[in-house]
C-alpha cells in the first residue's frame, strides 16, 4: 500500500530529522572523544558485586566485539591512576554482573583525548587488593585506610572536611 501525498510529505521531514539526529549524535560523540559502538547504557546502570563489595555506575557501556566495554568521561586533562583503578572496578563488575570479560575500556579526558585502559592481570590484582583492604577497613571503622593522595587530589573531594589524611 502506497503513502498518501499528505503522509509522504510528512515522512520526508521526519526522515530528515532522524538522519540529522544520527549525524548530530555522531558529531557530539566525536567532539567528546567518544567512540563508535552500540550504547547499552548511558549513566543508567549501577553494577554491584556482593562478593567483592564493589559498586559502580559507568558513564557509558558499549556493546562491541561480542562483549561490553565501559567508557568514562573525566574533566581532568590527563589520565590519573585513580581513573585506571575506576576502570579496573568496572571490569570486575561487568564480569561479575554481565558474565563477559571486557578486554579494555576507555577514559575520555576533558580535552577529548581518549585513553585505552587494558583489562590486564596487574590492574585486576591491584583493584582486588584495594577492594580487600577497603572491606577490612569497613570491619574496623575506627581505623582509617592509609592513603597517599597526590597534591591537588583532595581539593575537590567531598570527604575533605572529615578526612584526617587530606593533603592540600
Ligand atoms: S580528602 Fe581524604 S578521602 Fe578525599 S582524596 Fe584526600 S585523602 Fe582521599
Amino acid at each position: 500500500m502506497g503513502l498518501t501525498p499528505w503522509a509522504a510529505a510528512a515522512a520526508v521531514p521526519a526522515l530528515l530529522i532522524g538522519v540529522l539526529l544520527v549525524l548530530t549524535g555522531r558529531r557530539v560523540r566525536e567532539r567528546r572523544g567518544l567512540g563508535a559502538g552500540g550504547t547499552v547504557s548511558l549513566d543508567a546502570v549501577t553494577l554491584r558485586s556482593r562478593r567483592f563489595g564493589l559498586t559502580g555506575r559507568p558513564d557509558r557501556l558499549i556493546k562491541t566485539g561480542g562483549t561490553v566495554i565501559p567508557e568514562e568521561w573525566k574533566s581532568a586533562r590527563v589520565l590519573r591512576p585513580w581513573h585506571r583503578a575506576q576502570m579496573g572496578v568496572y571490569f570486575v563488575l561487568i564480569e561479575e554482573e554481565l558474565r563477559t570479560r571486557p578486554p579494555h575500556g576507555f577514559v575520555t579526558c576533558g580535552d577529548g583525548t581518549r585513553h585505552r585502559v587494558e583489562n590486564d592481570e596487574q590492574l585486576r590484582a591491584w583493584v582486588l587488593d584495594l577492594a580487600g583492604r577497603i572491606r577490612a577497613a569497613r570491619r574496623e571503622p575506627g581505623e582509617p585506610l592509609p592513603v597517599r593522595p597526590v597534591p591537588g587530589q583532595c581539593r575537590p573531594c567531598g570527604m575533605r572536611p572529615h578526612c584526617r589524611q587530606a593533603k592540600l
